[in-house]
């Protein structure tokens, strides 16, 4: 009975999802029962009124557009996360999980539904003290179990802001300057934040409004986690690699480790 709340349209690549008569059965079979009624919870609190089409279909999380279908309401756009209840997905991720304290419940560990729920929590919580400490990244809006509402980083007509990884540079004192600013963020993270991304990239970063916004943080940890520093080194290395491909001289990783830790 929820399925006829969630209006569908897709946007762009929402191929699972139409609005042809079959559409509350391709709805379902996307979102399975129980995140329908998770994402019923949310539609009940007046936060969106449909989900549209996907902009990303991952490994370990899909996420969707949604939005008011009364412009009357809002015009505020959100990206839904609706992260998947598959066991295996989550299985090497768990020493993510294993050094953090604030995570440390081995009840939840062995049930696949309770970790997916516990990788939603975490990312709904790394967000918030991004969002609350000036670190650029998604408003955290809702969180009803594995599903996660944001804002919506978009550049208009409800296209996503792309990507570092697919921002067009308009020239090398743009690309310095995006270097600099991911950086400075790493450092604000580190200090401020008290959070090692894990798994920072040009793909875990988005050009938004002139400025580099920082996603996907489920999987970030805090300094005293057992592995943190080895992140912190994985994450200096990938956003290395990536400015090096753009053709300018990067810092020796080593001094870099030294400017986000001291
Ligand atoms: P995954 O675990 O699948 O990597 P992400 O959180 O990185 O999940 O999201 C996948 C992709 O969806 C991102 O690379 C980005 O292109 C898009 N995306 C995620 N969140 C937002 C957002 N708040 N606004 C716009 N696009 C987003
Ligand atoms: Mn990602």
């Amino acid at each position: 009975k929820y399925a006829d709340k969630i209006k569908t349209d897709p946007i762009k690549k929402g191929p699972k999802i139409t609005r042809d008569r079959s559409n509350r059965a391709t709805v379902e079979q996307v979102l399975d029962p129980r995140t329908m009624r998770f994402l019923a919870k949310i539609i009940n609190k007046n936060v969106i009124s449909r989900i549209n089409g996907c902009i990303s279909t991952g490994k370990e999380a899909n996420v969707y557009h949604g939005d008011h279908e009364d412009p009357e309401v809002t015009t505020r756009e959100y990206a839904v996360k609706i992260y998947k209840t598959s066991i295996l997905v989550f299985k090497d991720r768990e020493r993510y999980v294993d050094g953090e304290f604030r995570f440390r419940n081995t009840k939840n560990q062995s049930n696949p539904r309770k970790m997916v729920k516990v990788w939603a929590e975490k990312e709904f919580r790394n967000l918030k003290r991004l969002y609350l400490n000036g670190i650029p990244c998604p408003e955290p809006v809702e969180l009803r179990s594995h599903v996660l509402v944001m804002e919506y980083l978009t550049k208009g007509n409800g296209q996503p802001s792309p990507k570092l990884r697919d921002h067009p540079f308009k020239d090398v004192e743009e690309i310095v300057h995006y270097y600099h600013q991911m950086l400075f963020y790493m450092r604000r993270m580190y200090k401020v934040c008290r959070l090692v991304h894990a798994d920072l990239s040009e793909y875990n970063s988005i050009v938004h409004k002139d400025k580099l916004y920082i996603i996907d943080v489920s999987q970030s940890v805090e300094p005293e986690h057992p592995m943190a520093l080895d992140f912190l080194r994985m994450d200096i290395k990938n956003v290395n690699d990536f400015f090096s491909r753009k053709k300018i001289n990067v810092y020796p990783e080593r001094l870099l480790f030294k400017y986000i830790t001291e």
